[in-house]
């Protein structure tokens, strides 16, 4: 572990913690009834360059994603320029890779011999092949609507699956393996939820360096969002920056969803609602969101942006006739551009980053 790694803090009730597993975030808030997540803190952390928890990680070869400058893209959306991070070229093709080695590398260090998840997608094949390469059995619960090829893809990486109906029902299980029978909590399992365990969602802070180093510092980051592990880790990234001198400003960041989720959340400030809705951005889908994603938010000054199939469709197609294959949910990060751009969020002067967090090929 990282030895300047000092404790975690509530991002609800600002509690401190000593450096521990909390899979369930905050006990006090959990108890209160309100899950929130614990945020790790580090000493002398300026002098770092992007401190992470796990030093000497279990590694497939994640992250230094590629960030292609798009200004056809640009110009067609009236901005000033415009990034695309391409998480799809992780070693499984997604950003997941990211916290998957960090929470595999600490679930090794703390003993375990198992993680268990509850994933249908992405996460799920990324944490059977990062429990593969640390010698880990993986459980992962899957809906019985999963797709074939993803399914096949955690299997052959060796996963042990069983399959649920939808996706709420299949947190009590994980549940169940993570506090009865010695699992390694590799997602969130309460309802409603927490971000995942904070020592993943730092691994993907370098993600905020990666972007600065290459295209300097954007005013726009547009991430597609679920429950918002992603959306939190690229602030936290951010916020180190701007803790360490290294920008002046924090970019804004915002959540992109398939239907008013984070936006009605933001609302009544109460993010523990389900608002459930149909979608194909099978990625992103889902009725719970997050704390976390609310104070990425309100901490950078973003907003949720909803994004229709139809409309992420049709920036799925523009990608591809530029030679970039995306998933659904990925395209809806172009498709936002235009809303936001429509209601005066962002101008010709803005530079944007869309985070590209999978191509769909296993979709
Ligand atoms: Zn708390």
């Amino acid at each position: 572990m990282n030895p300047s790694l000092s404790g975690l803090r509530c991002i609800r009730c600002a509690s401190l913690w000593p450096p521990a597993d909390y899979p369930e975030g905050c006990p006090s808030c959990l108890e209160a009834g309100h899950p929130a997540s614990l945020e790790c803190l580090y000493e002398s952390s300026a002098a770092q360059t992007m401190p992470v928890p796990v030093l000497g990680a279990v590694t497939l070869g994640e992250g230094d994603t590629p960030c292609l400058d798009a200004p056809a893209l640009a110009q067609a959306e009236g901005v000033g320029q415009l990034w695309l991070k391409c998480e799809s070229a992780n070693p499984t093709g997604s950003h997941k890779d990211r916290m998957a080695a960090q929470l595999v590398s600490r679930a090794r260090l703390a003993g375990a011999t198992r993680v268990a998840a509850a994933s249908s997608g992405n996460a799920g094949v990324s944490l059977a092949a990062y429990c593969a390469a640390a010698r880990l059995e993986a459980d992962i619960a899957i809906t019985s609507n999963c797709p074939p090829l993803q399914r096949e893809a955690m299997q052959r990486f060796g996963a042990r699956l069983t399959a649920f109906e939808d996706s709420l029902s299949r947190w009590p299980h994980v549940e169940d393996l993570c506090r009865n029978h010695g699992a390694f909590a590799g997602t969130n399992y309460l309802n409603p939820p927490v971000g995942t365990h904070p020592y993943g969602v730092e691994g993907y802070k370098p993600i905020a360096l990666e972007l600065l180093e290459t295209c300097g510092l954007p005013t726009d980051i547009v991430v597609p969002t679920a429950r918002g592990d992603l959306l939190w880790g690229i602030f936290l990234g951010w916020q180190h920056l701007l803790q360490s001198g290294r920008i002046a400003r924090l970019p804004r960041l915002h959540a992109v969803e398939p239907y008013a989720r984070l936006s009605r959340a933001r609302a009544t400030g109460d993010a523990r609602k389900i608002w459930d809705g149909v979608t194909d951005q099978y990625s992103i889908a889902g009725g719970t969101s997050t704390l976390q994603s609310l104070e990425a938010l309100s901490r950078s000054g973003g907003t949720p942006v909803e994004v229709s199939d139809a409309a992420a469709a049709q920036a799925q197609q523009r990608l591809e006739r530029m030679g970039l294959a995306t998933e659904l949910s990925s395209a809806a990060a172009l498709a936002a551009v235009s809303r936001l751009r429509r209601s005066g969020l962002l101008d010709a002067e803005s530079s944007v980053v869309l985070i590209v967090t999978s191509d769909g090929r296993r979709g």
